[in-house]
């Protein structure tokens, strides 16, 4: 992997209104999608979550709600492109967020662990200051350790890599001043349908809002059963041409609950080659990490989530073609 990020003002950057609907309007389109899919849900409006038990404790997701589309699986498959390494600060400067922006999310891969050749799930969560350019990387990664399979949660990230917010080939960003408010809470229990969590609400979003692009960014815990999710294994050096060889590739796990997910999804992938949905999650315990897929335990299965609406999606560096799998 090259080692220095692109230069974020060369990148192409598009930038596209979301539709903010009214709450009340988005909390029954949510809900309804929703009680397709589970037994009990509540949708209503609470304020940002905090968890004073463990670190990063504090969810303030309002002020200036926007979300980040970075690269795309066209530049991890069928072989990554090691130049594509982005610098979200100087992004973030780019497209004028002025002062602070919490900014958490998926992404493939996080400085350091990459910088060694390396790959890994990032569970985004950085504090970034643009006028002062100051960044603290309180973020967590998962990889796979190469000998015995099992999916490693490092339990610190190094001093220098600290005040760093640098990541590769692809990231689904929300981005907020980081002020407290009101929010979307959403609570579903007992999965009765196909459909997971997520999935549920964008597939909502997707019938209800159609050509009108709406965007949802936080996060939400999972307790009381397990979870099916993915770690990437470091790089192939086969080219990965196809869904069977991908997730061939990726290696799946199914990982105790708690978990805390943080993350994107939109009604629509739109001329923007956009990922519908993407969240990854770490467990309370600290000891795995990956992309969530699905709960594997319907029956006892607990979410709840907090998410905002934003109000501007910006696409920075879309691939030029368009891949026709990676995106689940
Ligand atoms: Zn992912």
């Amino acid at each position: 992997m090259e080692k220095v990020p692109l230069d974020s003002d060369k990148l192409k950057i598009t930038k596209r209104p979301l539709h903010q609907p009214p709450l009340d309007e988005l909390m029954s389109v949510l809900r309804e999608g929703l009680a397709a899919n589970f037994e009990e849900v509540s949708v209503e409006l609470g304020t940002c979550p905090q968890d004073c038990e463990r670190k990063p404790s504090r969810y303030d997701l309002c002020g200036n709600p926007i979300i980040l589309g970075i690269g795309g699986p066209a530049y991890l498959l069928p072989l990554p492109q090691k130049d594509k390494l982005y610098n979200i600060e100087g992004i973030l400067r780019r497209i004028d967020y002025r002062g602070n922006a919490f900014v958490i999310g998926a992404g493939a891969g996080l400085w350091p662990r990459i910088s060694d050749g390396g790959n890994c799930e990032a569970v985004v969560h950085h504090h970034i200051d643009t006028r002062v350019g100051s960044v603290i990387n309180n973020s967590r990664y998962a990889y796979v350790d190469k000998s015995t399979g099992e999916c490693v949660v490092p339990q610190q990230i190094g001093d220098n890599e600290q005040h760093q917010a640098i990541m590769p080939l692809l990231a689904d960003l929300y981005v907020s001043e980081g002020e407290p408010g009101t929010v979307v809470k959403v609570c579903a229990k007992t999965r009765t349908g196909k459909s997971d969590f997520i999935t549920s609400m964008q597939k909502a979003l997707a019938n209800h809002y159609k050509d009108k692009l709406v965007g949802l960014g936080g996060m939400f815990t999972m307790r009381n059963g397990k979870i099916r999710q993915h770690v990437m294994q470091d790089y192939s050096d086969i080219p990965l041409t196809t869904e069977a060889k991908l997730n061939n590739w990726l290696r799946f796990y199914e990982m105790e609950t708690p978990l805390t997910a943080v993350g994107i999804f939109v009604s629509a992938e739109t001329d923007l080659d956009l990922r519908v949905q993407h969240f990854h999650s770490y467990a309370h315990n600290n000891k795995e990490a990956g992309h969530y897929h699905i709960d594997t335990t319907p029956d006892t299965i607990e979410y709840e989530g907090y998410f905002n609406v934003a109000g501007t999606f910006y696409r920075v560096d879309q691939p030029p073609n368009r891949l026709q799998f990676g995106k689940d």
